[in-house]
């Protein structure tokens, strides 16, 4: 599974360099069938067809990873037969199929592919008739291995920034940007079950900054993230929204089994968190999705009930009525 950014980022350089080349072989093919040369022109419009069936697939099917596997073998075999029926003339396309294919398949593949064409290609030139020059073969193999270190540096880079985007410093967590993507998912019906959300919320916290400051104020922070890490069930999913709030996602097919959710977190953080003046306590707000169109709507719910939580004296849970859906 490759993610959202990722998908979109490959089927973009996908259609770029499926058209390009499609576009670029056809002026190619009109002006091999004006010289004559039909052989070739016929080969030329089984690559354009080849090309263009590929990126069809990545639009309709939405099989991203099978159409850039494919990309890269189809471009790649290409290439070799077009060094074989058309000679050391084509080995230009070569250096564009070693550097295109870590960007529109996966890196392994990519590395294979290339390896391929690589050794295949110079054993067809070394095979045959025509001259070609040492050079050619060489460049070939310089242009894959350097690709190959730059795609996976910048495949590094982005996946460390993906992360830190999605990642909260402090406590390592889930941010409010992910919590915000996967409510969006939720509400838009891209889940299936009923799913709740807990909205908690360290009672008094100002104070424990206030009295032994801010490094103390984060290493509570930092302990109750743990706790509910190690309180969290299978489905569950685990925020750090802001501030000292923090957000569950988590399967419950009724109010009554969101509650009991919430009431075995809240024991857990009171027994468990221990602040510098005493135990910590939070006070928790939830919501089962009641099916609202916008996350915002779901989150007030759970807010407002939050807010009674805490009016109630804190240290306390409540859940709100779903709405009938
Ligand atoms: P209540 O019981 O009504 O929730 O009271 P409270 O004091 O917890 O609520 P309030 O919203 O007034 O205080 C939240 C405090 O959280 C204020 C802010 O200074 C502190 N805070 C927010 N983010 C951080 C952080 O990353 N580290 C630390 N140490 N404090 C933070
Ligand atoms: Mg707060
Ligand atoms: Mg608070």
């Amino acid at each position: 599974m490759i993610s959202g950014s990722r998908h979109s980022f490959r089927l973009a350089i996908i259609s770029l360099l499926g058209v390009t080349t499609a576009l670029t072989l056809s002026g190619f093919l009109v002006w091999r069938l004006l010289r004559g040369d039909v052989v070739e022109a016929v080969f030329d419009g089984a690559v354009v067809v080849g090309i263009l069936s590929i990126v069809w697939l990545a639009w309709r099917a939405e099989r991203i990873d099978v159409a850039g596997t494919l990309m890269a073998v189809f471009n790649s075999a290409a290439c070799i037969a077009a060094t074989w029926v058309i000679g050391p003339g084509v080995a230009g396309w070569v250096y564009v199929a070693l550097m295109t294919n870590f960007y529109i398949a996966g890196t392994r593949t990519a590395a294979f592919c290339g390896l391929v064409l690589v050794l295949t290609a110079t054993a067809v030139l070394a095979l045959g008739d025509e001259a070609y020059h040492f050079s050619t073969p060489v460049t070939w193999a310089l242009v894959y291995a350097f690709s190959y270190a730059f795609s996976r540096r910048v495949r590094q880079h982005n996946d460390s920034l993906e992360l830190r985007a999605s990642q909260d410093p402090l406590t390592g967590m889930a941010n409010r940007g992910a919590l915000e993507a996967r409510l969006q998912a939720i509400v838009a019906g891209r889940e299936h079950g009923r799913t709740g959300l807990l909205i908690l919320d360290i009672d008094r916290f100002k104070t424990i900054n206030d009295d032994f400051g801010h490094a103390a104020g984060d290493a509570v922070l930092i302990a109750l993230s743990r706790v509910l890490q190690e309180e969290r069930r299978q489905g569950d999913s685990v925020y750090r929204f802001g501030g000292e709030e923090f957000v569950l996602v988590i399967p419950a097919g009724s109010d009554a089994a969101l509650e009991a959710v919430a009431e075995r977190l809240r024991t857990a953080v009171s027994t468990r968190v221990a602040g510098p003046a005493g135990p910590v306590t939070v006070s928790v707000g939830g919501a089962l999705h009641s099916g609202e169109r916008d996350w915002q709507d779901w989150f007030a719910r759970a807010d407002a009930s939050l807010y009674l939580a805490k009016r109630a004296g804190r240290d306390r849970v409540h859940v709100a009525e779903a709405l009938i859906v």
